[in-house]
């Protein structure tokens, strides 16, 4: 049992789509056609993640201690959290910011509320129940990443990669979605200062990320190269202090966040350790 096609529109057009008008009319119209929480739980145990999602995630387990996943949406924490524990996946998230749902009566687990505890803005970028810049933003003071990584398909999802993502820093967009579309339509393309990486499957995602990893190791060999060119048994006949010093400084700069962020774990360790009297 679920609703009509008609009713689902009806959502979908709610006044630029404001989530938190649109699941309480949501839910309003599940109680009128007698949907209980055990309907709503078998709806979305039928969902499929998206292409090559699954193998995208195993990859990022087997990886854990390199990433901090984050799941930042305006969709709401129950069917989020029912439909990542439903496919195994929820474990893999450490953070999660999305609108809040509660059960209503739970006597006869009749339907689900949204409750709205976000704060206002006044970010015009963003439809009125959330703001994904502000909320990313919140998230991130105080912590330090090498690299952001953000997967998303919607027209909400620019502000935060407008706002948020610097160079180096890679935007997926799902392709045939909002994201993709509100950039060409609205010409916001030159607002983004992150890469770009259009996706159709999970497989997408590993791929670029593959890429990177093959960089970081160019890196290490280019270092190499120097020491071994400028004590003169390298490749490069001829290598000047000067070529020496260019290389070194080209390397340098794109290490130096790679080590401030070492430094920063080092201080962090000392004083934890200087706290807990184990100095
Ligand atoms: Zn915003």
């Amino acid at each position: 049992m679920t609703l009509s096609d008609e009713e689902y529109h009806k959502i979908m057009e709610i006044d630029s789509f404001d989530y938190y008008e649109a699941f309480n009319y949501f839910f309003k119209k599940e109680k009128e056609i007698g949907l209980n929480l055990k309907d709503i739980n078998s709806n979305l145990e039928k969902l499929s993640l998206s292409p090559k999602m699954h193998e995208l995630f195993d990859y990022i387990r087997q990886n854990k201690s390199k990433y901090d996943l984050l799941l930042l949406s305006g969709d709401i924490d129950y069917s989020i959290k029912y439909l990542l524990k439903h496919h195994n996946f929820l474990d893999l998230f450490s953070y999660m910011i999305c609108n809040k749902a509660e059960i209503q009566d739970d006597k006869s687990e009749r339907i689900i509320y949204v409750k709205r505890d976000q704060f206002p803005h006044d970010c015009d970028l963003c439809i009125s129940s959330q703001c994904k810049g502000l909320e990313l933003e919140k998230f991130l003071k105080g912590k330090k990443y090498e690299k952001i990584l953000f997967v998303c398909d919607g027209g909400n999802d620019f502000c935060p990669a407008k706002k948020l993502m610097k160079k180096g820093d890679i935007v997926f967009p799902r392709e045939g979605h909002r994201f993709l579309k509100r950039i060409e339509i609205e010409d916001l393309k030159n607002d983004l200062t992150c890469d770009i990486v259009p996706w159709k499957t999970g497989e997408d995602i590993i791929n670029k990320h593959m890429v990177i990893i093959k960089e970081s190791a160019n890196i290490l060999s280019e270092e190499g190269d120097l020491i071994t060119n400028i004590k003169g048994v390298g490749k490069v006949q001829n290598f000047t202090l000067d070529d020496y010093i260019d290389g070194l400084e080209n390397i340098v700069d794109k290490k130096l966040d790679m080590y401030q962020e070492i430094k920063n774990k080092i201080k962090k360790y000392r004083k934890a350790k200087i706290l807990n009297g184990k100095s």
